[in-house]
């Protein structure tokens, strides 16, 4: 019988993440079904209680529900409880499995797709939102030579760090700031965790915060050449990325998990890369 699978979200329309896993069963040969679900927004756990009970194997949730999802999951893995948010569910019998792959996803962009290490590197996350917090634990993994958060509101900033320091086997220095301390800093990797680009809008980042040979890599997907990514190309950037291989590699990531076979992303970032011109 196929096995069911959805994203759930509201608005739901703009997921790519239907054509993803179908894209990855074919290439894979998996037997399933991935749809669209739309969710009144105070009826997440009905409407996931609705696609179990038809025999729903699986979700992908998107926003606004991550929290929900956190909510709703009776097993909760590192990554979800360290991002307090769930991009994955898994369903067997009574157990609702949750996983967060935002992180790892980038991780693997970062590293597989476009060959970039982050060992021993400087990196800057600007933003402390929810793919910040899920991006933290995998970024450390990889033993950067330091790990710095920038945020518009600084609190925040200094709260995840916090946090990120607590989990933090490598023993990595973990500091959150605000933009004003940029000046007199550099780093190898920038990453653009705020959704000012979602707005056309970038943070006020001095040019010299890029150190020479950086990369410069914008979450946001599908919109060419952001502010952000402009900013950096004004800084002498060379190296520009945006979230499309993230996109693909945290739905690899949630398909290996489910069906226990990784597919190859190759083919669907190339289908949905935007120029970054
Ligand atoms: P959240 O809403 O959780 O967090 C947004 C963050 O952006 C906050 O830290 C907020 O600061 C900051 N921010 C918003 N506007 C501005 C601004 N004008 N100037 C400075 N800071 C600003 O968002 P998410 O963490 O969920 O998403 C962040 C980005 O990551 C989005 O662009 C999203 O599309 C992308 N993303 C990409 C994924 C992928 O697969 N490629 C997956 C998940 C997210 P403050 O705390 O001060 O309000």
């Amino acid at each position: 019988m196929t096995d069911r699978y959805a994203v759930i979200g509201n608005p739901i329309e703009q997921s790519k993440s239907p054509l993803i896993h179908t894209a990855f069963a074919q290439v894979t040969g998996q037997d399933l079904a991935y749809t669209k679900v739309l969710s009144p927004l105070d009826e997440f756990g009905q409407t996931v209680d609705a696609f179990r009970a038809a025999g729903g194997r699986g979700m992908n949730v998107t926003a606004p529900f991550k929290l929900d999802a956190f909510a709703y999951a009776t097993d909760l893995a590192p990554s979800a409880q360290l991002a307090g948010a769930v991009n994955a569910l898994k369903f067997e019998g009574d157990k609702v499995f949750a996983e967060n792959f935002d992180g790892v996803g980038l991780v693997r962009d970062v590293l597989h797709n476009l060959g970039f290490q982050l060992q021993g590197r400087r990196v800057l996350v600007m933003g402390a939102g929810g793919a910040t917090r899920g991006a933290l634990l995998p970024i450390l993994m990889q033993g950067p030579a330091e790990l710095v958060i920038v945020n518009r509101t600084v609190a925040k900033a200094q709260e995840l760090a916090a946090l990120a320091q607590k989990s933090n086997a490598a023993g990595v220095s973990v500091r959150g700031i605000g933009y004003e301390d940029l000046q007199g800093e550099s780093f190898d990797v920038v990453f653009n965790a705020t959704s000012a680009s979602l707005t056309a809008q970038v943070p006020p980042l001095p040019l010299s915060v890029f150190a020479p040979g950086a990369l410069a890599y914008e979450l946001a997907y599908g919109k060419g050449l952001t502010p952000f990514l402009q900013l950096a190309q004004q800084a002498g950037v060379t190296r520009l990325a945006d979230g499309v291989g993230m996109l693909a590699e945290q739905a690899a990531e949630a398909f290996l998990w489910w069906r226990g076979v990784r597919p190859d992303t190759r083919a669907v970032i190339d289908s949905l890369t935007v120029p970054l011109v």
